[in-house]
């Protein structure tokens, strides 16, 4: 992700409250209590500006959501999106999802979406990849047992990676797809990167897993 600067942004976010989570320690075990319904939480790492987070919350009013994104430039784009939906079923995170057990309580999570996430090529970064085992692992531990995750990506090497990683883990994946946008799949929602890198002619790589067998 290509980060500029915005001015104001980390005055933007302390000013939403409602919407960014200042605190997200403090509601480890009680994020049912965050939302105005109590209905299943899924969450995006590593959401970027928003678009599918946003999206989703608007198409989906029984499912909460919360979109975590470690830069805050990055993340004030998601909160002007938010700001101008208005959805009451999605709230944003500004915290690196390295700390995710500090933040959810263990089966708190009913999903994980992971979209486009940083490929990290180098074998000796394999670890900072958010389908590293360690990463599966922590998702694991904040997911009910009938979690799932749900992966996207123009990147055919990180695709692999994850496949690989993912069954490694024991997991059952239990939708694959090698061209997302000319397969039967229903509802996809465009993130902001996926709409750049399917316009240059990039095909979209799709995986659903679960933990249960
Ligand atoms: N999901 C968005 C999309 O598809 O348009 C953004 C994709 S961008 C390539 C990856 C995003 O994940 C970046 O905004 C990055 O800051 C965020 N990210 C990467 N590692 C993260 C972590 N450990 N915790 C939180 N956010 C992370």
């Amino acid at each position: 992700m290509r980060l500029r600067h915005k001015p104001g942004a980390a005055d933007q976010i302390r000013q939403y409250p409602q919407y960014v989570i200042l605190n997200p320690q403090d509601s480890k075990g009680k994020w049912q209590s965050v939302f105005e319904k109590e209905q299943p939480i899924h969450i995006e790492v590593g959401t970027g500006r928003g678009r599918f987070i946003v999206e989703m919350a608007k198409a989906n009013p029984h499912i909460n959501y919360i979109g975590i994104e470690k830069y805050t430039s990055v993340i004030s784009d998601a909160l002007d999106k938010l700001i101008e939906a208005e959805v009451p079923n999605l709230k944003l995170l500004n915290v690196d999802a390295q700390k995710l057990t500090d933040f959810f309580e263990d089966g708190e999570i009913d999903r994980v979406y992971l979209n486009f996430s940083d490929p990290w090529p180098k074998v000796r970064h394999e670890k900072r990849r958010l389908t590293h085992k360690t990463f599966l692992s922590m998702y694991q531990q904040i997911m009910n047992k009938d979690g799932e995750i749900h992966f996207k990506t123009d990147n055919q090497e990180l695709f692999e990676f994850s496949i690989m990683s993912i069954a490694n883990y024991g997991m059952t994946i239990h939708f694959l797809s090698l061209d997302l946008h000319n397969s039967e799949f229903e509802g996809n929602i465009m993130t902001e990167y996926e709409e750049k890198f399917s316009s240059k002619g990039n095909r979209i790589y799709r995986i659903e897993a679960a933990y249960r067998k």
